[in-house]
């Protein structure tokens, strides 16, 4: 063994914890707010599931987050997790500006005006729109959608001065700051606005786990945002948010050159029909697993539980079926932001994740992702493959991966393998990333002697915290020779003395 095991030991979980806490595969995110901000609460969020926590950079200061950041760092220092964080940058969010007295009633055919070049307090001659090319983009006959969709009008036609007449078709209360969804219009704002660049330097400098871009609308919006991050030398993971219409349209592209996805079925919901949202949900989660990578469903998972004790039972289901789907995870935005019950939400869907996954969840995907021979990955795509067929086939009690760049965790997580999955890096920074991913446990260890050396150690490691015990079959990847850190390249079972 290796001198320096016992280092690891205590970095990670303690024996206790290991084996008390019944691990869900589908990992959980949770969003930070007012009812859950503070060290305690936050620690009791994690204890009842919570893997991933989001900050959701559409609100508050950067001072805040920086002590919500402190406190989970201190979580992860003190306590045995490796708590992720995710950065979700607000992108360009269009808004109505103020509204006289607070509200202004619309009915269907009211004739309105919207227009963008003064920020006035609006009446139904003339409504502020924070959108500054709205006369330039949009076109006669296109839909304009208000508050989630609750209020729509249609473009009657844009005036010398840049006036857009509109027709209301579904009315209502038009409240202040409400967001407005164009899902006709071919938008030109910039991907990120300054907000959200000043936010991701923020996000860079605090050294989160992950990035999402909102209103993604094409894979060129993940290239811009993966080139300000390697301009600063970060190894931030980036998350593609979908929730455009034309995003839905260049989805393999936008999955190819991000490293994660969330199906944001918030802003989603208004941009599609809402027929095509369930379909859209498992067209995105389907690819993502194709391609390993990381995927969220978010949004009204568990939204009644904002001010009651018990889901409905149709986000019973909706929490269900996204895991028998394959998501890697389910998130929680509101529930746990503002709600009232921020741990029993957590704990809630925790339990009906691990109902799932004991009882029909379908394991063991070996038959729908073949390794591709034209694929510049097949050879170590192959071990990897072979690594979960083995391990299916032996009924092992641990798959254990080496990664340095994450690429085996995740290819090995993509195949939603019964096994329980371990991972160990070097790579501190990806430790806490990978708890996103669907089953994946994963341990810093550096150590690079020999692999004999190495895989007796990650054995030790997994058997002193009680994940592994004598007579326990054990499938490890890793890669040869060890100083060259290539791609994995081999397969080796052990039944443990
Ligand atoms: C969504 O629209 O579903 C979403 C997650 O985005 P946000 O909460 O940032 O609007």
């Amino acid at each position: 063994m290796s001198k320096n095991v016992s280092k690891y030991l205590y970095q990670n979980m303690d024996k206790e914890a290991g084996i008390q806490h019944t691990f869900h595969k589908t990992k959980i995110v949770a969003t930070v707010g007012p009812a859950c901000e503070t060290y305690d609460k936050l620690l009791e969020l994690v204890k009842a599931g919570v893997n991933v926590f989001r900050l959701n950079f559409s609100h508050g200061a950067h001072e805040d987050k920086a002590k919500i950041i402190t406190h989970i760092r201190n979580i992860n220092k003190t306590e045995p997790y490796n708590i992720s964080i995710l950065g979700d940058l607000q992108g360009p969010k269009l808004r109505v500006g103020e509204i006289k007295d607070g509200a202004l009633v619309i009915e269907p055919g009211d004739i309105l005006t919207f227009q963008s070049r003064q920020k006035v307090v609006g009446t139904k001659e003339s409504i502020y729109i924070s959108y500054p090319d709205l006369h330039r983009d949009v076109k006669p006959g296109e839909k304009i959608l208000i508050d989630d969709g609750k209020l729509e009008v249609i473009v009657n036609e844009i005036t010398k001065d840049g006036d857009v007449k509109v027709t209301v078709t579904y009315g209502g209360k038009l409240l202040p700051k409400k967001g407005v969804n164009l899902p006709d219009t071919a938008i030109s704002l910039p991907a990120m606005t300054p907000k959200d660049i000043e936010d991701l330097d923020f996000i860079i400098a605090q050294k989160l786990d992950w990035v999402a871009l909102s209103f993604v609308r094409g894979a060129e919006d993940m290239v811009d945002l993966r080139r300000r991050v390697d301009e600063q030398k970060s190894s931030i993971k980036i998350m593609a948010k979908i929730e455009m219409p034309s995003a839905m349209t260049d989805l393999r592209n936008i999955i190819n050159k991000s490293d994660g996805v969330m199906v944001a079925r918030g802003d989603l919901g208004v941009e599609l029909p809402v027929e095509k949202v369930p379909m859209a949900q498992r067209d995105i989660i389907r690819k993502c697993i194709h391609r390993a990578k990381p995927v969220i469903v978010a949004t009204q998972m568990m939204e009644s539980m904002m001010d009651r004790v018990k889901p409905n039972r149709s986000e019973i289901t909706d929490v269900a079926n996204a895991v028998l789907e394959g998501t890697d995870a389910v998130m929680l935005s509101g529930e746990t932001a503002m709600g009232q019950h921020p741990v029993l939400v957590v704990e809630t869907m925790r339990k009906i994740i691990l109902e799932v996954e004991r009882t029909e969840y379908p394991y063991n995907r070996e038959d729908d992702l073949v390794p591709q021979p034209h694929s510049p990955s097949f050879l170590s795509d192959a071990i990897i493959y072979n690594a979960c067929k083995l391990a299916k086939d032996t009924n092992a009690d641990a798959l254990v991966g080496m990664t340095q760049s994450g690429y085996t965790a995740f290819v090995l997580s993509s195949y939603r393998p019964k096994s329980p999955l371990y991972i160990f890096s070097k790579q501190q920074s990806l430790i806490n990333q990978l708890s996103l991913s669907w089953g994946v446990r994963a341990f810093h260890y550096a150590e690079e002697e020999s692999v004999d050396d190495i895989l007796h150690d990650q054995h030790v490691i997994l058997k002193e915290r009680g994940f592994v015990k004598e007579g326990d079959v054990v499938v490890n990847t890793g890669s040869l020779p060890i100083e060259e850190h290539l791609p994995t390249n081999i397969l080796k079972i052990t039944k443990l003395k």
